[in-house]
C-alpha cells in the first residue's frame, strides 16, 4: 500500500510540512551545514575513548540527571570566555541547542502561544515550534537583513509573543545583532507581556563582537543558547546548552526526558571540555579563512552579507538553486536556505575554500 505522511492522522499543524532536510551527499567538499572542518585532535581522541570507557563500567545504572559534573564545566568555560561569572545552576544541556530549544518552547510556548523570530534566520525556530504546538510569527527583516529596531518592536506589541528568538550571529546571513538591540527587544517583549527572550549564540566564538551573556544580570527572563557542535568542532556528540537565571533551569526540567543526555554524552562533551584551548585554536583559523572567503568572492565580483559566523552568505543571483546545483556539479556542496537570491557557504579548509572559489570564479566567468 502506497502511504504517506499525509494519509496518516497526523496533528493539523503537520500536514504538508517538511522535515529539516540539509542534503548529506557524498561529494569531496561539504560547506553546506556549518560544520567545523576540522577533526578532533588524537590526543583528545584517547582522552574520549579513556572516560568513556570509565563510564561504560556504569552503564548498568542510568546517568547523571541533573548533569552537574558537565554543567559545572560548561560554566567555567563560559565564565573563563565571557568574563562574566556564570555558575552551575544557571546553565542546562541538552543534546544539542535544538534539544535547548525543544525545551524552552516545551516550557514556555505550546497550544495557544506563540513565538516570533525575525527571518531568514534559523528555520529550526519555526520548526520546533510548530512540533511543540507553538503558534509562528514570522518577524521582519530589513533587505540587508539587519533587524530593523522599530519594525521588530511594532511586531512585537502587536502579537505579544511568549518567546522571541533573536540569533546572533545571525543564520544564515551571518549578521551580527548589536546588544542595544537586544536590550531594546527585551524591553518591548516585557511591556507586551512577561515572555521569554532568547538569544541563539551558536556561531558566537565565531564573531568579531562578544558574547551577550553579560545581559543576563538582572534579566530573568533572557536566555542565552550555544552549542559545542561548532566551534568545539563536535557536531557529532550533540551536546548544546543554556545560561539563564537558575528559576529557568529549573523550569525546564519540568518537560525534560529523564535521563535525557546518556553517559556517554556526559563523558564525551567532558573531555572535548578538557581541551577547550586546543580547539578554540581551530576557531581562529576559521575565522581567518572567513574573512578570507569575504575577500575573495567581493573579488570576483560577488555581494556579501558581513559574517560573525564560520560561514558567508554571498549573491546574489535571479535563480540561486541553479548556481547551487552548478557548485554541485563542480564537486562543492553549499547550502540554498531559500533566502530569494542568495546562498551560504560554511568556512572550510583552506583546500576546500580554494575549490569552492575556484568553482565560484569559474561560474563568474562563464554567466556574468
Ligand atoms: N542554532 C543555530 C542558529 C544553528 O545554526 C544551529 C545548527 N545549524 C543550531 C542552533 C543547532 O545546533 P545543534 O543542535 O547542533 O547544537
Amino acid at each position: 500500500m502506497n502511504l504517506g505522511i499525509d494519509d496518516l492522522p497526523v496533528r493539523d499543524e503537520l500536514r504538508g510540512k517538511s522535515p529539516y532536510g540539509a542534503p548529506q551527499l557524498d561529494v569531496p567538499v561539504r560547506l553546506n551545514t556549518n560544520e567545523n572542518p576540522y577533526p578532533l585532535p588524537e590526543a583528545l581522541v584517547e582522552r574520549i575513548a579513556e572516560r568513556v570507557r570509565e563510564a561504560a563500567r556504569d552503564l548498568n545504572r542510568y546517568p547523571d540527571r541533573d548533569a552537574v559534573e558537565l554543567r559545572t564545566q560548561l560554566a567555567r568555560y563560559l565564565t573563563d570566555t565571557s568574563g562574566y561569572t556564570v555558575g552551575r545552576a544557571n546553565v542546562w544541556a541538552a543534546n544539542g541547542s535544538n534539544e535547548v530549544i525543544q525545551q524552552l518552547l516545551q516550557t514556555f510556548g505550546g497550544p495557544g502561544r506563540t513565538a516570533i523570530g525575525f527571518e531568514p534566520s534559523y528555520s529550526m525556530h519555526g520548526l520546533i515550534a510548530r512540533g511543540t504546538g507553538t503558534g509562528w510569527i514570522s518577524g521582519p527583516r530589513r533587505e540587508d537583513f539587519t533587524i530593523d529596531l522599530a519594525a521588530a518592536e511594532q511586531a512585537v506589541a502587536e502579537h505579544r509573543p511568549d518567546v522571541v528568538f533573536i540569533t546572533t550571529p545571525n543564520n544564515p546571513t551571518g549578521t551580527a545583532v548589536p546588544a542595544e538591540t537586544v536590550l531594546a527587544l527585551y524591553e518591548a517583549a516585557q511591556s507586551a507581556k512577561p515572555s521569554m527572550v532568547v538569544v541563539d549564540e551558536a556561531y558566537i566564538e565565531f564573531s568579531h563582537g562578544y558574547s551577550l551573556l553579560p545581559l543576563l544580570e538582572g534579566r530573568p527572563h533572557l536566555v542565552v543558547s550555544r552549542t559545542m557542535s561548532k566551534a568545539f568542532g563536535a557536531a557529532g556528540l550533540r551536546l548544546g546548552y543554556l545560561a539563564a537565571h537558575p528559576a529557568v533551569v529549573d523550569a525546564v526540567q519540568l518537560v525534560r526526558l529523564p535521563y535525557h543526555l546518556s553517559a556517554v554524552t556526559q563523558a564525551t562533551a567532558l573531555a572535548a571540555l578538557e581541551h577547550t584551548d586546543t580547539l578554540l585554536k581551530y576557531v581562529e583559523q576559521l575565522k581567518s579563512e572567513r574573512d578570507r572567503l569575504v575577500r575573495e568572492l567581493l573579488a570576483i565580483g560577488y555581494e556579501v552579507t558581513a559574517s560573525d559566523a564560520n560561514f558567508v552568505q554571498f549573491g546574489r543571483f535571479e535563480d540561486a538553486h541553479t548556481v547551487w546545483r552548478q557548485i554541485l556539479d563542480r564537486g562543492v556542496l553549499v547550502r540554498d536556505n531559500g533566502v530569494p537570491g542568495w546562498l551560504r557557504v560554511t568556512a572550510g579548509t583552506p583546500e576546500e575554500n580554494d575549490a569552492f572559489l575556484d568553482a565560484v570564479r569559474e561560474l563568474k566567468c562563464l554567466v556574468g
